[in-house]
């Protein structure tokens, strides 16, 4: 198995690729920034990645995951989101704050373990937070959805928060907002920068940041 440095560096150069065009090679800059390291730490992991055959890497240009790599991304992001699965369905923990336990158990928990979590929850296809979990082989289901920021006024169904602070989390789950729930986005003011949000539980309009509505995605309907 990957040592937990290893596969941090796997999911972040994922999830910076995933912003941009098919293969396009991430700057390091990137990479340093979402890890919170220097860019010459970069640098040297990289020389790691590559002797490990993980990675496409061009000093100066930037860095990709390979085939191998991007499996091995999957296999950690199936361990993550499995977890939190399990730590809010049979832990009954809120899931506002699995993420951070989610972080560690990510790099420890073994096969054996994951596929018994994996039957014990019936082989969930999406996390507490509606992200879809990675199969067993590696294949990730993309939803088709938007971002709420991007959305005309009309009727909605929330599918996914991608948003793992927990005071944000909490304070959705409060306006009884979770993948799943109904919402109807009634106006939008492009002077102050906000939506303002219609939900079948609260009497009074929600008003919500065009930034914070980046991280809700939704369906029609
Ligand atoms: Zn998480």
């Amino acid at each position: 198995m990957p040592s937990s440095t290893v596969e941090n560096y796997l999911k972040a150069i994922w999830s910076l690729q995933q912003s941009l065009p098919e293969d396009t090679l991430v700057p390091v800059g990137h990479v340093a920034e979402k890890l919170s390291v220097t860019p010459g730490t970069v640098t040297t992991m990289m020389r790691q990645l590559l002797k490990k055959e993980l990675v496409h890497y061009t000093p100066r240009k930037g860095v990709m995951l390979n085939d191998a790599g991007r499996v091995e991304a999957m296999k950690v992001l199936r361990r993550h989101r499995l977890v939190e699965t399990f730590l809010v369905e049979v832990m009954k923990l809120d899931w506002a704050e699995v993420h951070e336990d989610a972080e560690v158990l990510e790099h420890v928990i073994s096969d054996r373990l994951l596929a018994r979590m994996d039957e014990m929850l019936s082989h969930p296809t999406h996390d507490p937070h509606g992200a879809p979990i990675p199969s067993e082989s590696g294949e990730l289901h993309r939803d088709l959805t938007s971002s709420l920021a991007d959305c005309a006024p009309g009727h909605y169904t929330l599918t996914r928060v991608r948003e793992d602070k927990p005071a944000f989390l909490q304070w959705l789950a409060q306006q009884g907002l979770k993948p799943g729930s109904a919402l109807e986005l009634t106006a939008r003011d492009v002077h102050a920068d906000t939506l303002t949000l219609s939900l079948p539980h609260q009497e009074t309009p929600v008003q919500l940041s065009v930034p914070a509505a980046k991280s809700l995605l939704v369906a029609h309907g």
